[in-house]
């Protein structure tokens, strides 16, 4: 059993299973959560014989950091160990004052992208709420500088694993906690359009990013099997929706791939689908993977930006920095060999 992943009500409730007054797991939630505690003895206003009784019974995190790469574009990534053998990777992204920590949320992945290595692995099982509250709070002590974002844009598809991502969301979002603004904590999905309801009754009030990477149904069922289930409409719909509900602009993220999605005419329709939903554009540019897809020219992808601009619609290009670490988005699988053992040194 882990302590990370456990929210203040069940530390109450641990500790009065091991004698103590339920304050005592408030205090427990600070160490954890606002000092970000490695291990027991440094809880030092807890009775030694609290610590003695939770350090047999508990540990504190299920993740380990096994590898750190860093690409010359500033963007590191971690490779971090679970308890049953498996791992994911995480990435941490520096732009200026800002520190975006993109977590895992799956081993693999059900939903087979064909863009995608992660896809390519197929789905092996999810995380637990507390090797996704693990994730980030290795990632924290890694840093000098505070992470500020979470995407939630690593392994797997995350509205499939919500039970354990909304309660990781609410630990890494609560202000008396790990103090993430909600606002800055961005869920990106293929289009799972009951994960989207469900994210908008949930009432966490999360970012919402949804990646779109193609303009026609034919096109979507062709790089994302789930398309072939939710059509666009219902994506659409269901994201209007949410921004609606939540008053938020959405992102929608659209990944270039050459001669597949990248025409004007593509542009155009894009200008269609999005125009009525409060939203912004994240162009990414493919890390190509070895596969049978290419990444869009510079030209292409420049005249692809200008269609949008010039309707007026906010679109930004994600140049695809940490690409030489296999860190980039689609390019997260695993593929690293176990304990290399590197410590882990402050990053940032
Ligand atoms: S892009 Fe996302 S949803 Fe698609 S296979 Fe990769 S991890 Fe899964």
């Amino acid at each position: 059993m882990y302590l990370l992943g456990k929210d203040a009500a069940e530390l109450e409730e641990l500790a009065s299973s091991l004698g103590e007054r339920a304050f005592r797991g408030r205090q427990l939630y600070r160490w954890l959560y606002v000092k970000e505690a490695d291990g027991f003895a440094e809880m030092n206003d807890l009775a030694k014989g609290f610590r003695k009784r939770l350090s047999e019974k508990v540990m504190i995190s299920p993740v380990r950091v096994d590898d750190v790469s860093r690409s010359a574009g500033g963007s590191v990534k971690l490779l971090f160990a679970l308890p049953d053998g498996n791992r994911v990777e995480g990435v941490l992204i520096p732009d200026g004052e800002r520190l975006t920590a993109c977590l895992s949320s799956q081993v693999g992945c059900v939903i087979g992208c064909r863009f995608c290595a992660t896809g390519r692995m197929g789905f092996i099982r999810n995380l637990s709420a507390a090797e996704i509250v693990g994730q980030f709070i290795a990632m924290n002590k890694a840093v000098r500088m505070k992470i500020s974002n979470v995407v939630m844009m690593g392994m797997g598809e995350p509205l499939l694993n919500r039970r354990e991502l909304f309660k990781a969301a609410g630990l890494i979002t609560d202000p008396d906690g790990l103090g993430i603004s909600r606002r800055r904590f961005s869920v990106s999905t293929v289009g799972w359009v009951p994960g989207i309801e469900a994210m908008r009754a949930s009432g966490l009030r999360l970012k919402l990013t949804v990646s779109l990477n193609g303009t026609t149904d034919g096109q979507r069922r062709k790089l994302m099997p789930l398309a072939a289930r939710f059509p666009l409409a219902d994506v659409l719909h269901a994201a209007k929706e949410y921004a609606s509900h939540t008053r938020q602009r959405l992102t929608f993220t659209y990944l270039l791939l050459a001669g597949i999605n990248d025409s004007p005419v593509d542009a155009r329709r894009l200008i269609k689908l999005v125009s009525r939903i409060p939203s912004k554009i994240n162009l990414m540019e493919y890390n190509e993977i070895g596969g049978e897809f290419r990444r869009s020219d510079d030209i292409v992808t420049e005249d692809f930006q200008e269609i949008l601009r010039s309707a007026g619609l906010t679109a930004t290009l994600r140049k695809s920095r940490g690409l030489e670490i296999g860190a980039a988005c689609g390019q997260l699988a695993g593929r690293y060999a176990p304990g290399s053992g590197r410590v882990l040194k402050a990053i940032y």
